[in-house]
């Protein structure tokens, strides 16, 4: 069997083309999207992350605001930064870059971000919208999975969707979001007994846990759908997912590189995200037309 490598890179600026006409239409009508991203600290790969988002906005015509505050700020000063950001019209979007700093916690920031703004879908208000099926932000990575499942022509419907990994931030977002698709959906953990018994019954395989080759050849279904969510840096600095692609060429349909597979679309999803946020803030905030 031929196996299909997804270009991520290539669809990603596709999608980001479509898109940002719709920004513009926005910025025309004097609504022009906003995001913020906050960064804690000083860590090399969450500044590499927040580039990339900012970066990306800039591509589309987005406004775009990098809160930087020190390793050692309090909780309390990063609630005060963000219950100015909710305030800010300016501002349609607020991503907290992750992780935070051990004496911060994660939940009590998220929760601060008002729900209308919270462009990673991890507010959990977001999180019960997309678990009931009326999803307001889905999060970035799966939704980008979706969206490039869809540009492939894959239909999850009636499929066996399996997933390795069951963070909040992939792992279960993408499970519900392939089950309202319509797949049968398996959800692995570090716990699961025989995960190969499980991967080799995958029409489409996620792998998203964060271990180089933990998916090998013999794991995948011939003519699965690999997608390769993981990000691992090797001691000689090459970038890695999870999935030993070259032992899955030839068996699985499609396979997705890394990099250059499911990390731009992430970042796609997320400027995505802020033009409906800045849509839906226009739109309530127009004046309604006079009843005849
Ligand atoms: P996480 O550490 O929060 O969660 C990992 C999950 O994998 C957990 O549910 C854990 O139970 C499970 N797991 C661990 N070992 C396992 C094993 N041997 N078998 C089965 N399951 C196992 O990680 P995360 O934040 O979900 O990220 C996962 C990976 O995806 C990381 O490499 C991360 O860098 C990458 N990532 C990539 C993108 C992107 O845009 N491409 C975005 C987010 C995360």
């Amino acid at each position: 069997m031929q196996t299909r490598i997804i270009d991520g890179t290539g669809l990603a600026r596709r999608v980001r083309e479509e898109w940002r006409e719709r920004a513009q239409a926005l910025a025309g009508r004097g609504c022009r999207p906003g995001l913020a991203v906050v960064i804690v600290g000083d860590d090399p790969a969450s500044r590499a992350y927040v580039r990339n988002k900012i970066r990306a906005c800039a591509e589309l015509g987005l406004h775009s605001e990098q809160v930087e505050l020190p390793a050692e700020a309090s909780e309390a000063e990063l609630l005060a930064r963000i219950a100015a950001l909710n305030a800010d019209p300016a501002i349609h979007g607020i991503l907290v870059q992750l992780p935070l700093p051990k004496h911060i916690a994660a939940e009590r920031v998220i929760l601060a971000i008002a729900p209308e703004k919270d462009v990673d879908g991890f507010h959990p208000l977001n999180v019960g919208l997309l678990a009931t099926g009326h999803p307001r932000f889905a999060p970035c990575t799966p939704a980008g999975v979706m969206l490039m499942l869809e540009r492939e022509g894959i239909d999850p419907w009636a499929k066996h969707a399996v997933i390795v990994g069951a963070s909040n931030i992939v792992g279960k977002p993408m499970a519900l979001l392939l089950l309202s698709r319509g797949a049968t959906v398996t959800l692995c953990n570090s716990k699961t007994r025989d995960l190969a018994a499980h991967t080799r019954a995958a029409d489409i395989l996620v792998a998203a846990v964060g271990r180089p080759k933990l998916v090998t050849g013999d794991m995948v279904k011939p003519g699965a759908v690999v997608i390769d969510v993981g990000i691992n840096r090797l001691a000689d600095g090459k970038l890695v997912g999870d999935v030993d692609t070259a032992a899955v060429m030839g068996v699985a349909s499609h396979v997705t590189p890394v990099p250059g597979g499911v990390g731009p679309m992430t970042v796609t999803m997320l400027v995505v995200n802020t033009v409906l946020a800045a849509e839906r803030a226009c739109e309530a905030g127009r004046p309604k037309e006079p009843a005849t």
